[in-house]
């Protein structure tokens, strides 16, 4: 029997929608909080019997829709499945329930020297599962890789109830097809993430950290483009714009954007992390204005703290739609160089901050509070962002996922013959199509 079954206006409208700008025009019919996989399964088992549409949510930070729900359709909240089960220093991995917040794990892992890579700017405020569904990047994953590359095994509830377990424990191995890789990603679609076993890795033994300074984000970029043309790998690579420094400073009261009006901010990692940084800033010198190396780690961490910062900022100066296109890295320039041009075609307000070392942009479209933002000029504009992400050879979203709001766009992106496959995989899955409608694929 499912305890935790809400039905009150507060509980659906708190799990509504997540933090992608978008509202739905009715509140689901219900919330379920589980707490256990039992809880889960019989959910599902209900909704199959029933035939209700089920979303999966998670901590509701998704920007791109994914966990929103409407009248129709139950809303299955896993945050309060929240326990670290294992961290296992000999094999280098952790056991998670998918509700722990994903700071939490990284913490858990550092009491044995060990750290979790994917650390997305919201790593204080998502969850596991909402990280593993939506494949979540972050600043370190320019060097150790996005959520993917650290998922070895899960735990799954599929949609009429059946319970089952993908991939391993060890960190090889490629018996049968790599269903834990299709399931990462899939946005809620293809199945319940009750459980995740997850790779960690050894905590650098050094860091170094630089921030350079420019006199435009073009430029800042063209750097950055440069450092990867190197052959060097930092394993942080984070570009942010005058716009965002701007509102980084009015949140903060820091002085940033007084040093220039793009920020590029590298940190090398390990044994030759100093080294490195050498070689990074005699690579940005004749791009930058200025920079500056520091070893000092509560230095490096204020500015990656600056970096986390700028979206949270910028929404608290109007409403905003936080776009999540990725192009070649050699095509960083071209790319914030378009989107400064559709900025001022369009008269809409864009700010632009990158997960740099993977050609990942985040233009953010900020309008007037209450301005609707997936419609009229700021759609527009948003809509020009993706053409000009697919002319440039690069993808709709580099790490937030399809949702709902970049769903009429993927053809374009995948072909016709592609999206059938998928929609075939969706129905071995989810035949009745129970999990996450509308979303994805
Ligand atoms: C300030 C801010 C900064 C951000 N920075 C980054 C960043 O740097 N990198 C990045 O990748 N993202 C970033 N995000 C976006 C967001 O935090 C990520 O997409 C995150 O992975 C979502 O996790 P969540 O727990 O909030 O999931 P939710 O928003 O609750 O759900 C997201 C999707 O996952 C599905 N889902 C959730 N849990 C499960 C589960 N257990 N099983 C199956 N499906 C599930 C939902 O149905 C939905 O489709 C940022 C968001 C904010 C607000």
């Amino acid at each position: 029997m499912v305890r935790a079954l809400l039905t009150d206006e507060g509980s659906r409208r708190a799990a509504a929608t997540d933090r992608s700008g978008h509202r739905p025009a009715t509140l689901p019919d219900a919330v379920v909080r589980a707490t256990t996989v039992e809880e889960v399964v019989e959910t599902l088992r209900w909704a199959t019997a029933s035939r209700t549409p089920v979303v999966p949510r998670g901590a509701g930070t998704g920007l791109a829709g994914g966990s929103s729900a409407r009248a129709g359709e139950v809303v299955l909240d896993l945050s309060g499945m929240d326990r670290i089960v294992a961290v296992r220093p000999d094999d280098q991995v952790a056991v998670v329930e998918p509700g722990v917040l994903t700071a939490d794990l990284d913490a858990a892992a550092g009491e044995h020297g060990l750290f979790y890579a994917p650390d997305p700017a919201s790593a204080a405020i998502s969850s596991i599962g909402g990280n593993i569904a939506t494949n979540a990047g972050g600043l370190r994953c320019a060097k150790y890789g996005v959520t993917r590359e650290a998922v070895l095994g899960l735990d799954l509830v599929l949609a009429d109830g059946r319970r089952v377990t993908t991939g391993r424990q060890t960190v090889k191995g490629v018996a049968g097809y790599d269903l834990t890789g299709l399931v990462v990603g899939s946005e809620g679609t293809l199945a319940v993430v009750v459980g995740a076993t997850l790779r960690l890795r050894p905590r650098p033994a050094a860091t170094a950290t630089l921030a350079a300074h420019f006199d435009g984000l073009v430029a800042a970029a063209a750097a950055s483009a440069a450092l990867t043309a190197a052959g060097l790998q930092p394993s942080v690579q984070e570009l942010v714009d005058a716009a965002g420094l701007e509102a980084v400073d009015a949140a903060r009261g820091t002085a940033l954007r007084s040093r220039g009006a793009a920020l590029l901010l590298v940190q090398c990692d390990g044994h030759g992390a100093r080294t490195e940084i050498d070689a990074v800033a005699g690579v940005l010198a004749p791009f930058a204005t200025s920079w500056r190396a520091t070893a000092d780690p509560m230095e490096a961490e204020e500015l990656l703290a600056a970096r986390r910062a700028v979206l949270p900022a910028l929404e608290r100066t109007g409403d905003v739609f936080i776009e999540d296109v990725a192009v070649p890295r050699s095509q960083l320039a071209a790319a914030v160089a378009g989107v400064q041009a559709i900025s001022a075609r369009t008269g809409v307000r864009i700010a632009t901050v990158a997960h740099a070392g993977d050609g990942n942009l985040h233009p953010v479209v900020v309008v007037e509070r209450g301005t609707p933002v997936t419609e009229g000029a700021p759609w527009e504009a948003a809509c020009a962002v993706f053409d000009l992400a697919l002319a440039l050879g690069g993808t709709l979203t580099g790490e937030h996922g399809v949702g709902l709001l970049k769903r009429t766009w993927l053809h374009r992106e995948l072909g016709e013959d592609s999206l059938a496959l998928q929609r075939g995989i969706k129905a071995v899955f989810d035949p009745l199509g129970i999990l996450n409608p509308g979303k994805g694929i």
